[in-house]
């Protein structure tokens, strides 16, 4: 079904000159695009980006070139030294000269016969590097280029500089994505006239070829208009996509789900609690949704320990009452396993039958759920994305709530989708994802905001403490366990490296456990699942008082008992992850702390993280803060990765165009449905371009 137009640019990359499967691999690594486990393309090369441009259009002749300074020079041949025969210590040489002095050129390990060929004795020739002045004598060691004055014309003066990764030479890469370029066919415009007016856009191919071959380094820049309309593109796909997914929603138009109220109140009944008023108001709008005959696209936000969990819980509630069955997906098999703990025991004394599926269940027991499934003998089902794969039938699926998903695509909620019944779907998430972000990610959704938490909660006291102080915070964290308190003890995940020498769980494991003894516990990533869920039980039963964890118990973990969290290395975490591991305590009736365990020096950045966790707990101030850090990131050049979703689209830079994009998607499909007329077909261009094809499935034939 793809427009055959695009065939070279979903070719695998090795159909490239100088990409031979290990290139390829190195490759990989640097393109923007979110890989999954498919093989990059021609096409993810065009939005590879370049960070930075060197400057080569400094031309002051040899005597003016200041030491340290990139030059170009022309200059002409005088001789060649090559180092004495069988001494590869000491470098070649090529002396050459301008009219203002002499140079040398110095190579380490030459190739001899290639220094002949390209600097031949006698000819002109212009060059381009860094300055070295070494005891009154310049010298420029391995030259970035060198041409011969009839070629200096294709020198990149102004040359874009691209992300690396060890092994892979700039050369290479640049050569790969010269070529990708090139293949880049001519399209039909897909942007709206008036739009691409009113922000004096470039086209497509355009823009590109400014941002690869930049004439100057203001061409680079985020905000600039190729970029921006790089960006444009990218959110107007994204826009289309989830507006085609969302108007396929609506024509499987759902059944109105209403019940008696009998479950949800034996669930009320059973509760050791009442509700927020919050939590009422996010029911009440979840129960009039499900209500209608249309289906409900709702994305439930609260921030940690706001109590989704119950809300999701009571909702299920109504959709068993109507006849049918409620899944509810978290993002891991810890979280999955938890939710099950306290969700089964409410739900059977309300005669609902639960269970779970992850990837753990095998043989027997996953055959039973299965057969529960499909039979509706099971009401609820708790798991991980083993939920809808495509083995799992449901007799009558009715709701799918997905908890804690940040990354919650077009391709889940298509997955979700082909369940059958076309179910209801309410989304959850503690990231308090400020409003341009929930477009991006998750498009036109009704939002209900839990804004207060139970009652009851202390404030959290945050404090941060430097590495120097740690035996202090040991004793002090001796003294908490034998007073009864519970403590998280967080330890980055090390990454077998040897830049990022940072304390291992296990090492962090093996140095307190003659501190706490038998009260110590480990939870980290690598362990098997039933590994994980012992170390969470013996936590959550008190049987250990100090768990020490990676950020696997990042989301949703629930010990409401636990007090005291400490963050080692919190100085390598971001803003949104600090807030999420902070709100694992504070969940209880006790007052509790969190400790920012830190290394000196400090960044800019991280201290301004560090003071902001300490200023605050509201995670709207803190998700703002967060976006504003990253920004500046940005404007520092340090910046690697983008917007999560997104190749080419920063958020910071390009908040603004993404509520045009939306409006603009949805004109386009009221007008035009199915991408059927002449900007409707380049616009099916735009979505295979950005990976946002899977939608284009959803539209009639032709
Ligand atoms: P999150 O929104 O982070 O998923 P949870 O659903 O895990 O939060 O709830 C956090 C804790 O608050 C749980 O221990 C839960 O039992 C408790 N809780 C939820 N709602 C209320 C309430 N209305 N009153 C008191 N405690 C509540
Ligand atoms: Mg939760």
């Amino acid at each position: 079904m793809r427009p055959p137009l695009l065939d070279p640019l979903f070719a695998p990359i090795t159909s490239l000159d100088g990409v031979g499967p290990k290139v390829a691999k190195l490759i990989e690594n640097v393109v923007p695009a979110d890989l999954g486990d498919r093989a990059a393309r021609v096409g993810d090369l065009i939005f590879t980006l370049p960070h930075s441009v060197i400057d080569r259009r400094h031309r002051p002749g040899i005597a003016h070139a200041a030491e340290g300074a990139i030059v170009t020079l022309e200059v002409r041949v005088d001789r060649h030294q090559p180092p004495p025969r069988g001494n590869r210590s000491v470098p070649y040489r090529v002396y050459v000269h301008d009219d203002t002095g002499e140079l040398a050129l110095t190579f380490f390990h030459a190739h001899a016969a290639y220094l002949e060929k390209s600097l031949p004795e006698g000819e002109w020739v212009v060059v381009s590097g860094r300055m070295e002045w070494f005891n009154g004598r310049p010298s420029m060691v391995h030259p970035d280029h060198i041409a011969r004055l009839e070629d200096a014309a294709s020198l990149p003066l102004v040359e874009p500089v691209y992300p690396l990764t060890a092994g892979l030479s700039a050369k290479i890469l640049r050569r790969a994505i010269g070529q990708a370029l090139a293949r880049v066919p001519a399209m039909p415009e897909w942007m709206d006239p008036s739009i691409a007016r009113r922000h004096t856009f470039p086209s497509f191919a355009q823009a590109l070829q400014r941002l690869h071959n930049p004439a100057d380094p203001l061409d680079l820049s985020a905000e600039g208009v190729a970029w921006r309309r790089l960006a444009y593109d990218e959110f107007l796909a994204g826009q289309v996509s989830l507006a085609l997914v969302r108007a396929n929603t609506r024509r499987l138009s759902g059944r109105p789900l209403t019940g008696d109220g009998r479950i949800e109140d034996a669930v009320r009944r059973a509760l050791p609690y009442s509700l927020t008023a919050s939590q009422e108001q996010a029911l009440a709008e979840i129960n009039a949704d499900l209500a209608e005959p249309e289906r409900m696209l709702r994305l439930l936000q609260g921030d940690v320990g706001s109590g989704k969990t119950v809300v999701a819980l009571l909702a299920a509630a109504r959709a068993v009452e109507a006849g049918g069955q409620a899944a509810l997906m978290a993002p891991t098999e810890i979280l999955a396993r938890q939710h099950l703990a306290t969700i089964a025991p409410l739900a059977e004394r309300a005669g609902m039958r639960a269970a779970i599926l992850t990837g753990r269940e095998k043989g027997r027991e996953r055959a039973e759920v299965l057969e529960g499934l499909a039979s509706g003998a099971i009401h609820l089902v708790v798991g991980t994305h083993a939920l809808f794969q495509e083995a799992v039938a449901y007799r009558d699926l009715v709701l799918a709530i997905v908890d804690e998903q940040h990354r919650f695509g077009v391709h889940q909620r298509l997955a979700i989708t082909a369940k059958g019944n076309a179910p209801d779907m309410l989304v959850m998430t503690a990231t308090p994802i400020p409003r341009t972000l929930v477009l991006t990610a998750f498009g036109d959704m009704d939002v209900s905001r839990l804004t207060e938490k139970p009652a009851g909660r202390q404030p959290i006291k945050t404090v941060t403490l430097p590495l120097e102080r740690f035996d202090e915070l040991v004793d002090r964290m001796h003294k908490a366990v034998s007073e009864g308190q519970k403590i998280y003890w967080i330890c980055p995940l090390v990454e077998e490296s040897e830049e990022i020498k940072l304390m291992s769980a296990e090492d962090r494991f093996n140095s307190l456990k003659p501190v706490f003894g038998s009260a110590i516990g480990l939870v980290h990533g690598r362990m098997k699942g039933a590994e994980k869920d012992e170390a969470m039980r013996a936590f959550k039963s008190g049987e250990t008082r100090v768990l020490i964890a990676t950020t696997v118990i990042e989301v949703g973990v629930d010990v409401p008992d636990a007090t005291i969290i400490v963050i080692e290395h919190a100085e390598r975490f971001g803003l949104a992850q600090l807030h999420q591991l902070r709100g694992r305590v504070g969940r209880g009736d006790r007052a509790s702390t969190c400790v920012l365990l830190f290394k000196d020096p400090l960044g800019e950045t991280a201290k301004r993280r560090l003071s902001v966790m300490r200023d605050t707990e509201d995670g709207f101030v803190i998700a703002e803060e967060d976006l504003k850090l990253r920004g500046e990131g940005e404007l520092l050049g340090t910046r690697q990765s983008g917007t999560p979703g997104f190749q080419v689209a920063r958020i910071e830079s390009h908040a603004d165009l993404l509520e045009v994009a939306r409006d603009d998607a949805r004109l386009l499909l009221t007008r035009d449905p199915d991408l059927q007329d002449e900007r409707g077909q380049a616009v099916r261009l735009l979505l295979y371009l950005f990976g946002r094809d899977e939608a284009v499935r959803l539209l009639r034939a032709g």
